[in-house]
């Protein structure tokens, strides 16, 4: 496994020696159990700004106790600088988040990328043989393989890109995108999130391999060939461990903080957005919407209240800090225009991360989830709510433009997050929705969520990985294949 990060998070303690605790997320959850049964290396940044032995020694002692073996890949802080907020960040981020606008296309990220992915590949090479197979991770490290190849590795090299990859109109914009696109083709599979993004890079192949692409087969895994490479391209929606995020968000103190929300917030029904600080999540967008609602629809004041909570993220990106800033001065002048002598508020507005406990009480308080990202790769927070929200009474209000609206199609309601007219009068619908109505769409979306969970994930994108024969790899029974496949908003 490689990936930016490692999964452990390493921290010098005050007195000088290094702390580590497990990641959070799904991914790390479920890629645990497989490194530890079948053994493995998980190779990526420990995520200090150090490069010392002793951080060295203190990451593989971390992965003798974990019951794998870890190696680290040791950036300098110039290097953060360049590769992960430069390049990252800066150009594929909002440039595959169709935001170009916001792209800084400086030359020397590009250097940095490269000579960080090289950097990459040798540790790789120095830690595998070549029967092993090598998983990548990411916007990130998408030059891995074309490197291994350079220094002449024969393993068998699959990668899974996380975030939405863009359609060629947006991605020819990228100065790199000749040996970007080179580099992709290198892997033997290539997993996306959706149907949509797996078009997109078979229509740049086409545009950009310089020779004629054949695309063989169809459904979730198809194969391209170009003279004479020839890749495995699919798609694999990633969820959450579903069973997990249920039996918490049942128990007894889950219960008892959710209800406490509702003592703080009485008489009224809770409309939740949760995401991380980012221009792509439209949080002022929704905010207008939310305000929109309550203008065109009276009767909701006092009987609704927006829970949004933004965890900190990126912060020492420039764009980040201002759209904090805008998001706090909407805020304020939303509540601020809107003062009723009983007390109400009509956003609750939190800045800062949640424990597990809290996270799931706010997910079970919420009556009406809104997650109007301007793009999202897949959005584990619309995933995690229905997960959570055991008595099935619950609206999800989800953007077409999330990778979770393919699957969730059927269940949510699906809104144009630039349209603040169309969200606000969603919010409305949502609102008056009778009860059977809402069971039955939150049931379907549970149903799905439960059955292509991130152990599905991981199941399905190893088997793509190793199947010698596509035809010898099968889909599960009951796939819901228009769900995965043909969902196009437009
Ligand atoms: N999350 C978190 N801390 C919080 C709130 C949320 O770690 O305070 C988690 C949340 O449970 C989810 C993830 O952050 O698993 C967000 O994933 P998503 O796909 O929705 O968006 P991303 O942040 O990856 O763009």
């Amino acid at each position: 496994m490689v990936s930016n990060r490692l999964p452990f998070v390493f921290r010098r303690a005050p007195g000088g020696r290094w702390e580590n605790q497990p990641g959070s997320g799904g991914l790390v959850s479920a890629l645990l159990p497989v490194l530890r049964h079948r053994g493995g290396t998980w190779i990526g940044w420990p995520g200090a700004g150090e490069t010392g032995a002793d951080l060295a020694d203190a990451v593989t002692a971390a992965g003798a106790e974990s019951g794998f073996a870890l190696a680290p890949v040791m950036l300098t802080a110039a290097e953060v600088r360049s590769f992960y907020q430069g390049f990252a960040n800066e150009v594929i981020w909002p440039l595959f988040h169709d935001m170009q606008s916001l792209c800084n296309f400086d030359p020397a990220y590009w250097s940095s990328y490269k000579e960080v992915n090289r950097r990459f590949a040798e540790v790789v090479m120095a830690n595998s043989g070549v029967h092993d197979f090598l998983w990548i991770h990411d916007y990130h490290l998408m030059n891995v393989a074309a490197e291994l190849r350079n220094l002449g590795c024969r393993s068998k090299v699959a990668f899974f890109l996380h975030i939405p990859f863009p359609p060629p109109d947006v991605f020819l914009y990228l100065p790199w995108r000749q040996a970007l696109l080179n580099a992709l083709l290198q892997y033997e599979l290539l997993g996306f999130q959706t149907s949509r993004d797996r078009r997109n890079f078979i229509q740049c192949a086409r545009l950009l391999a310089g020779e004629e692409v054949a695309v063989h087969g169809k459904g979730q895994v198809v194969t391209l060939a170009t003279g004479a490479r020839t890749v495995r391209v699919g798609h694999f929606p990633i969820s959450i461990d579903y069973n997990t995020f249920m039996r918490q968000a049942a128990t007894a103190e889950v219960a008892q903080r959710a209800a406490e929300l509702h003592r703080l917030l009485p008489r009224r029904k809770l409309i939740l957005g949760i995401d991380r600080l980012d221009y792509t999540k439209g949080i002022l967008h929704r905010l207008l919407a939310f305000k929109t609602a309550l203008t065109r629809y009276p009767e909701l004041h006092e009987r609704i209240s927006l829970i949004q909570v933004v965890v900190p993220s990126r912060v020492d990106i420039p764009q980040y800090h201002d759209l904090k800033t805008r998001i706090e001065q909407l805020v304020g002048e939303i509540n601020g225009g809107i003062v009723r002598p009983g007390g109400w508020v009509p956003v609750w507005y939190v800045f800062g991360s949640l424990n597990r406990i809290d996270l799931l009480a706010y997910y079970r308080a919420a009556d009406i989830a809104l997650i109007t990202p301007f793009k999202d790769g897949m959005n584990l927070v619309a995933k995690e709510y229905c997960a959570s929200s055991i008595e099935e009474e619950c609206v999800l209000i989800l953007s077409e433009f999330a990778g979770a609206a393919a699957q969730l199609n059927r269940g949510a309601l699906l809104v144009n997050p630039y349209d603040i007219e169309g969200v606000a009068d969603t919010i409305q619908r949502a609102y008056t929705m009778s009860e059977a109505e809402r069971r039955a769409r939150m049931r379907r979306m549970r149903r799905s969520i439960r059955e292509y969970d991130i152990f599905w994930w991981v199941d399905s994108f190893l088997r793509a990985a190793i199947a010698r024969n596509l035809d010898a790899f099968p889909l599960p029974e009951n796939y819901v294949a228009e769900a995965l496949t043909d969902y196009v908003p437009i």
